[in-house]
């Protein structure tokens, strides 16, 4: 059964679909009724057809193996924080991912991918690990972080990985050393292959003073605090940086600081964020942003690209 199909679109079918999917993994998923803005940091995002909670890896991995023997389209998310669900929400099955179980071993931390990154930073500093203090910096889960490799303050995730548990497209489970996952600016494999699924990740740290870490905790909450539009949602940077520049800094010299479009912004304390101002759509945040990639092309003939995600249904968005 594919819910792609016209058919299978009607919420009668999907109505079946969500009892049979409760019948094979325990959990029953919501139909059509969950805003996805509530499940984003940028706040914008209409309803999944299917919408379900993973309470733990077991539940994560049932539902993915469900959606692949049902050919249901399926979008496993982490935090939310690095993609920009469309207004008119997306087509098939929304895995939230909430697995957070974790523990350190000696010098490693043994975290499935449903963890929060802060957590994992402030849980290695009380145990006296240093390495993942940069994960304070990312609202994102473990999961999020290895797909993006995402990093701050000069580390990153290839620096501290040891090695991914994954759940391949080809339904085996594999751990996996950092070297098969192809890890390089906010690049990893996992981005070309969507298939495959982080379960969970090992991270190998190195001993240091617990006060001495929370003091680099502090700097980077404070850093952060300085730096970032922290109190208004927003999905990060937009932009990956081109080679030798930065992306917030073309954006400012097309001067388009604080520009704004419907419910969005171009942030004034970071241009390379997009703000919602007060109950902006996904529509004005893609618009606003493709507005500041024009800008920059015609500008400089740099062409940025994308470190946010679009996802969802866009065929009504207008493309301006
Ligand atoms: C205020 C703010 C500041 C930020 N600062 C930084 C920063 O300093 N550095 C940085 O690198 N990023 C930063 N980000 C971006 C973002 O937090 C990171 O990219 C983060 O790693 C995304 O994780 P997530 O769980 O939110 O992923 P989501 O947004 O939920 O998902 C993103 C993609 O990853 C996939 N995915 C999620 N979990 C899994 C999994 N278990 N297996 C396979 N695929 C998966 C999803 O399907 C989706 O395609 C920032 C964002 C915000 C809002």
């Amino acid at each position: 059964m594919n819910v792609s199909d016209p058919e299978a679109k009607g919420d009668a079918r999907l109505s079946d679909l969500a009892a049979e999917m409760e019948r094979a993994t325990g959990i029953l998923p919501s139909v059509a009724s969950v805003p996805l803005s509530i499940h984003t940091t940028m706040r914008v995002g209409g309803p999944a057809d299917l919408y379900a909670p993973a309470r733990d890896v077991s539940h994560l991995s049932s539902l993915v193996r469900f959606a692949r023997r049902h050919e249901i389209p399926y979008l496993v998310l982490g935090r939310g924080s690095d993609l920009v669900v469309s207004d008119a929400g997306i087509r098939g099955l929304v895995i939230l991912n909430r697995a957070e179980g974790a523990r350190v071993e000696g010098t490693r931390l043994i975290a499935e991918s449903g963890l929060p990154l802060a957590s994992a930073a402030t849980m290695t500093q009380e145990a006296g690990l240093t390495g993942l203090e940069f994960g304070l910096a990312v609202p994102g889960s473990v999961g999020g972080a290895v797909w993006a490799n995402a990093g701050a303050h000069g580390s990153d995730i290839a620096a501290v990985l040891e090695s991914a548990t994954v759940l391949r497209a080809d339904g085996t489970e594999a751990l996996e050393p950092v070297s098969a996952l192809g890890l390089g600016y906010r690049e990893s494999r996992f981005k070309h292959s969507p298939g495959d699924l982080i379960l969970g990740a090992n991270f190998n740290l190195y001993p240091d003073d617990p006060a001495a870490i929370g003091s680099r905790l502090a700097e980077i909450r404070a850093w952060r605090r300085e730096h970032q539009p922290l109190t208004r949602p927003s999905a990060g940077s937009i932009f990956r940086n081109p080679p030798g520049d930065s992306a917030g800094r073309l954006i400012d010299a097309c001067g388009l600081r604080g520009s704004r479009l419907g419910g969005a912004a171009i942030s004034e304390k970071h241009a390379n964020f997009i703000v919602n101002m007060s109950e902006a759509t996904a529509a004005d945040v893609r618009s606003l942003a493709e507005r500041a990639r024009q800008a920059v092309s015609d500008e400089f003939g740099i062409e940025l690209e994308y470190e946010v995600q679009f996802v969802g249904d866009w065929s009504g968005w207008s493309g301006r």
